[in-house]
């Protein structure tokens, strides 16, 4: 059986599908090796089994308990984070952590502990879990929590599903007054100025305390807080202008106001042609959306949707990257030698002759890794999504992968289907301590490939 991840890239076959029905029930039987399956929202293939089995969670999608007090939710793993925020943004309740789509299932953001736009104040999806229960091949199940089986707490988030399949967890969320974000956009022209408007003073949130009741406004010296921040850029620009863009910074409006009806959505219907994204379309798509922005501030208020997870307006958007598919490379970066290292991979990549349709770049606050295996670390992270045109583009990002190295960074196994073992090792310093926690029945493609 065939499944795709976002990239369409590499198209495995599976040796089985199985749903698991009910979160009481056990695994279900198989010869093969088994991996939890969410909504295949990673890009390559840390969410394929080649040849062996998915177990699916989709069925798995029961609300357990939400405190409309304290904001403690408990659900089933599942669940998506664009169900969730239905139940409880008229709540007043908010995800602590948002990744760029809503597609995701709480099991998928846990085993990536993926994180947002806001990650300088508010650190990733792991830094907000209390407990979950993990089910593993022997028929144990475990709660775990930062006080009670920590280990395989830290173990399973960032996890990358290999420490067992997780059946509900309990997120602590955050007060929000409205369903709105009031955003800030400005144009960027090089890489210093995005790093200027990184480091504006606009305060920051600090550690993992929720929001007060009274919203940001009231509870800050500094008005506003923006707790979000990211950064497009424009990957075709060199020289005095590597690294333009548009700069963008937000945070939970403070007014209520009911949400307009959603719109009807739009959908890529099949897979364009592989030459549709070229240089001279990106280019041109660029320079619009470039234009989208001016020197000067300019403010607007937006639905949380459409602020947070823009691409979801567009269902399938992954086709228009064609039949090939496409590989992203996210990295992050220490800061010290960030700014040296991200032109040199930006340059890298206007010189190759691929262009990157979408490249985001933002900054990581300081917070210690939730997870043995988490991506998110201090650091500047960059984004790039390239359509796959051969060996000279794996010949690209092998390029990129060695500055990465080379600065002590990492590169993201969410986005990845291509990094070697050397790279997956430097990128995760805490491997060895990992590797016990693997449950042995559990595997996938990206695991066979980089653990060697
Ligand atoms: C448009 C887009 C934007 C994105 N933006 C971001 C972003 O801003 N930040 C970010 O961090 N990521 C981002 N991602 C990546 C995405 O958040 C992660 O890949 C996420 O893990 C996908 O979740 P999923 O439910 O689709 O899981 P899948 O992709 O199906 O699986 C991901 C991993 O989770 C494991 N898993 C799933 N369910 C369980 C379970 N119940 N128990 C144990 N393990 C489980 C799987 O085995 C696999 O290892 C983005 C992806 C897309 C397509």
């Amino acid at each position: 059986m065939s499944v795709r991840s976002w990239g369409n890239y590499p198209r495995v076959d599976h040796a089985a599908v199985l749903p698991m029905e009910w979160r009481h029930l056990a695994l279900p039987q198989t010869d093969h090796s088994i991996l939890p399956a969410g909504l295949a929202r990673s890009y390559g293939d840390s969410c394929l089994n080649e040849g062996e089995a998915l177990v699916t969670t989709a069925r798995l999608d029961r609300l357990m308990e939400f405190d409309r007090a304290s904001g403690r939710l408990r659900c089933e793993a599942g669940l998506a984070l664009a169900q969730l925020l239905e139940l409880t943004v008229p709540a007043g309740w908010f995800l602590p952590v948002a990744p760029g789509t809503a597609f995701v299932t709480v099991g998928g953001a846990i085993a990536n502990d993926v994180h947002g736009k806001n990650h300088q104040g508010a650190g990733s999806f792991g830094h907000h879990l209390r407990r979950f229960e993990l089910l593993r091949s022997d028929g144990s199940r475990t709660v775990c929590s930062p006080d009670e089986n920590a280990a395989l707490f830290r173990a399973t988030i960032g996890g990358l599903g290999l420490t067992g399949l997780v059946t509900w967890a309990e997120i602590a969320l955050r007060p929000v007054r409205s369903p709105f974000f009031d955003v800030e956009t400005i144009r960027i022209e090089d890489l210093d100025d995005f790093f200027r408007r990184s480091e504006e003073k606009t305060g920051v949130r600090d550690e993992f305390s929720p929001l007060p009741a009274g919203g940001p406004e009231e509870n800050s010296s500094l008005t506003p807080v923006f707790d979000y921040s990211v950064a497009w850029i424009d990957a075709l620009a060199t020289g005095k202008r590597l690294g333009r863009g548009i700069f963008m910074r937000a945070h939970h409006s403070p007014d209520p106001a009911p949400l307009p009806p959603p719109r009807a959505k739009i959908s890529m219907p099949f897979d364009l042609p592989g030459a549709t994204l070229n240089r001279h379309s990106v280019g041109l798509f660029n320079a619009l959306y470039r234009s989208r922005a001016s020197p000067r501030w300019k403010r607007s208020r937006e639905p949380y949707g459409k602020y947070l997870f823009p691409l979801d307006a567009i269902g399938h958007w992954n086709r228009m990257y064609g039949k090939a598919g496409f590989l992203q490379h996210q990295s992050v970066i220490p800061r010290a030698d960030a700014k040296a290292k991200l032109a040199e991979m930006l340059s890298a990549v206007a010189q190759s002759g691929d262009a990157s349709f979408l490249t985001v770049l933002k900054v990581f606050g300081d917070h210690a890794p939730a997870g043995l295996l988490s991506f998110a670390r201090p650091g500047v992270t960059l984004a790039l999504d390239i359509p796959i045109r051969g060996a000279e583009t794996f010949a690209l990002l092998d390029r990129m992968d060695a500055i990465v190295r080379d600065a002590g960074g990492a590169i993201y196994p969410a986005k990845d289907a291509r990094m070697s073992a050397a790279t997956f090792r430097a990128s995760f310093p805490r491997l060895d301590e990992f590797r016990a926690h693997v449950d042995p029945k559990f595997s996938s493609s990206f695991w066979r490939r980089v653990s060697r």
